[in-house]
């Protein structure tokens, strides 16, 4: 017999299989998907089994040392999907299943993890008359007896002698099972009816569970989405069957988590919070068929879990979804294709749809559904005021509206959140006098100030230095430009005497379950303002804010991207959403130096369709999806000449070879250095792959022998 393994090195040139004997005594246990030790040149690696074949074997051939694992690991549909994942990204094949696995299972040596085992008693088929006990003995008895199989250690904690005693005289008896390290709480179990606009979209659904179609429900912020999901997810689970669920990993809070332990049992949830333990005993619970539900973050779309009736993707706008490292896979794309294997439906959930998830749902590719009302028939009122004429009047960062709204809201005991999406206390530090501006010296990127730990901090590649009083350069004073969360809250303090502020960003939230307490001594009243970045925008759902601020709406506006509009127009609209979500009426309050802006002003209106159709106009004059597909060609080295040599040479082979579709470039990519490495880029909008993927995927092997380049493809990138 002879297998086909996959091993653990991920180079272009070595992703292909190699064959290997199997040695006899393993002949009834190898199967495929299972991890095996194999010779490799003078190593020993591991690898996947890939296939086998009943021949004779061959005596050139090297045998395969030993198995890893007594079940396999990538199960038949795995297997399958891993081929997907490569033919879509060109990544490798190693790659494509090690990004599906936890860490303790990748195909990798040394790595070693330990399974826990739980000790547990149960009684012996004994005649019990036939033992004097003694009383700590007598109430161990008991207590097995009422609970069938009980902790070993509950029972210790009576008495470790008579425990023993009782395993010794053959009254009890002892088992091991393994133990899973993540426990989710149980909570008391809360049911609810949907309203008439939410059944009608649940019964449409429920009548196609048994079809791969692909469903977008777009509905507003606070429309009452999710309780559309639990009730599916229910529909789902009580005909036998399981549901993925997928949230960005953001709004992967403790809040909805207990929503869902408080309608369903049997969940395992995945995200990155997780320890490499907790994720492998999540994993393998999932894999032994115990959680019939899961919810996770982006790599949850790879969980194996069989027999799947539904997979949900709720935000389905989140450019979390899209991995940014090989394999740059798109979660999107994966649960289409799972949902095609299931046959089951796919459900893409949000109130700011992508632009070509909404034209797909107006082409009819997916079936829209649409919710345009929130469940308590409140939208709230929003104002956009004009920065312009505000830094006229005050030279402040804070319009006389905002701080007015925000005492009177403190002073009725209600409670504020407040968006700005750049942490730190400046973004730019520069000399007064001969303009010098304090840049990291590994990226072509300015410094962000950091003052309470009086650090510079690059946000690109973590590089921080001590900040100096006086300029580097000629010794005058440096003077701030640009507002972080932590200036925010410092001038808060002295503009809102009576402000109780909570911060929410990287900095604030490095420690494990930092977000969680936040989040919790938020909700409990500690505190009247959140204030926070991106990580405050979406999901979070504290009945008593009624007033969110949005500080500065222009940061993402600016950002050089032909999606800066739309991420500015969801963002808007996802912080907005957290306004006025109990039984009070909410109010929103945007600052821009932009008021007349699209992307703004209808915002201020909710009107998704009018800003879909202005932004569908643009992508429709300048090309952009969803008018084509586009991928995006990285050329990254810390040697200058050879990476800008090679990018030519990669142009001019691609327009070469691709006559058919837009070739843009090479040019130096929006950051031209990070981490001492220069990049440069190639862009290709394309309308049919098959014009492309041939020529891509022989790029590495034809021009990257060379270890100092690096190459990376993007498929439809979200940022360029
Ligand atoms: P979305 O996911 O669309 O943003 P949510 O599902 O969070 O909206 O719903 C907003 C609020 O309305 C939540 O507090 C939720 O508990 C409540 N809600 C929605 N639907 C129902 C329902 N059928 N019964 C009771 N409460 C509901
Ligand atoms: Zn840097």
């Amino acid at each position: 017999m002879t297998c086909e393994c996959l091993i653990e090195l991920t180079h272009v040139f070595l992703d292909k299989t190699f064959t290997y004997n199997v040695p006899l005594e393993l002949i009834n246990k190898i199967c495929v998907g299972m991890r095996v030790e194999v010779p490799f040149g003078k190593q020993i690696l591991e690898g996947f089994v890939m296939s086998i074949s009943k021949d004779k074997g061959d005596s050139s051939l090297k045998s395969i040392i030993s198995l890893v694992d007594d079940y396999p690991i990538l199960n038949k549909e795995l297997l399958s999907l891993g081929k997907f994942v490569k033919n879509t990204t060109l990544a490798s094949l190693m790659s494509s299943y090690s990004v599906m696995l936890p860490k303790a299972l990748k195909a990798k040596k040394k790595v070693n993890m330990n399974i826990k085992y739980d000790k547990y008693v149960s009684l012996n088929d004994i005649d019990l008359s036939l033992f004097k006990l003694n009383s700590s003995q007598e109430k161990i008895v008991s207590i097995v007896m009422k609970k069938g199989k009980v902790l070993k250690k509950e029972l210790n904690s009576i008495s470790v002698s008579s425990v023993n005693t009782l395993l010794k005289k053959g009254i009890l008896h002892e088992t091991s099972e393994e133990a899973y390290r993540y426990n989710l709480s149980i909570s008391d179990k809360k049911d609810f009816v949907l309203n008439k606009e939410q059944n009608n979209i649940y019964t449409e659904i429920c009548n196609s569970l048994d079809h791969d179609s692909v469903f977008l429900i777009h509905g507003v912020t606070g429309s009452g989405k999710t309780n559309i999901y639990m009730k599916l997810i229910d529909k789902v689970i009580s005909s036998g069957k399981k549901a993925l669920f997928l949230v960005p990993e953001i709004s992967l809070t403790p809040q909805i988590i207990s929503r869902f332990t408080s309608y369903f049992d049997s969940i395992a949830v995945l995200h990155s919070k997780l320890s490499d333990s907790e994720k492998y005993d999540e994993w393998r619970r999932i894999n032994e068929g115990k959680a019939s539900i899961v919810i996770g973050a982006r790599s949850a779309v790879f969980a194996p879990l069989d027999n799947i009736g539904i997979i949900i993707i709720d935000e389905e706008h989140s450019s979390s979804y899209k991995q940014e490292n090989t394999p740059r896979y798109n979660a999107i794309d994966i649960a289409k294709w799972r949902s095609g294997y299931h046959k089951c439906p796919l459900i893409l959930g949000s109130a700011t749809p992508s632009m070509e998830t909404y034209s797909r749902a107006l082409n009819g590719t997916y079936k829209l559904l649409t919710l345009d009302k929130r469940y308590n028939g409140m939208n709230p009122d929003i104002d956009i005021i004009d920065m312009n004429e505000e830094f006229k009047k005050t030279n402040d960062y804070f319009s006389s509206v905002l701080i007015n709204s925000i005492k009177d809201v403190i002073s009725r005991g209600e409670q504020v959140i407040l968006f700005l999406n750049k942490r730190g206390y400046s973004s730019m530090v520069t000399c007064n006098n001969c303009g010098y501006t304090e840049k990291c010296p590994h990226c072509d990127i300015t410094m962000t100030y950091h003052k309470s730990s009086n650090m510079l901090r690059c946000h690109y590649c973590g590089y921080a230095r001590k900040k100096e009083k006086e300029c580097v350069k000629c010794g005058a004073y440096y003077k701030e430009f640009g507002l972080g969360t932590e200036k925010v809250e410092e001038e808060l303090k002295t503009l809102v005497p009576d402000s109780k502020i909570i911060r929410m960003d990287i900095d604030t939230t490095s420690r494990k379950n930092a977000h969680e307490s936040i989040i919790k001594s938020f909700a409990k009243g500690d505190y009247n303002i959140l204030l926070g970045t991106q990580m405050i925008a979406k999901g979070l759902d504290f009945e008593n804010v009624t007033l969110v601020g949005v500080i500065n709406a222009d940061i993402s506006l600016n950002f050089p991207d032909f999606r800066s509009s739309e991420v500015t127009f969801e963002l808007l609209n996802q912080v907005s959403g957290r306004s006025g979500r109990g039984n009070k009426k909410g109010k929103v309050i945007i600052q821009t130096f932009n008021p007349d802006h699209y992307a703004i002003k209808y915002s201020a209106v909710n009107d998704y369709i009018s800003f879909y159709n202005e932004e569908l106009s643009i992508r429709k004059k300048l090309n952009y999806p969803p008018f084509c597909y586009i991928v995006l060609i990285r050329i990254i080295s810390k040697d200058y000449d050879k990476v800008s040599k090679m990018s030519y040479k990669i142009g001019d082979y691609l327009k070469d070879k691709i006559k058919d579709e837009i070739i843009l470039g090479p040019s130096t990519a929006n950051i031209f250095k990070i981490n001492n490495k220069y990049r440069f880029q190639i862009i290709i909008k394309y309308r049919d792959i098959n014009n492309i993927r041939s020529c891509l995927y022989l790029l590495e092997e034809r021009f990257f022998n060379d270890k100092d380049i690096r190459l990376e493809i993007d498929f439809n990138p979200l940022k360029l």
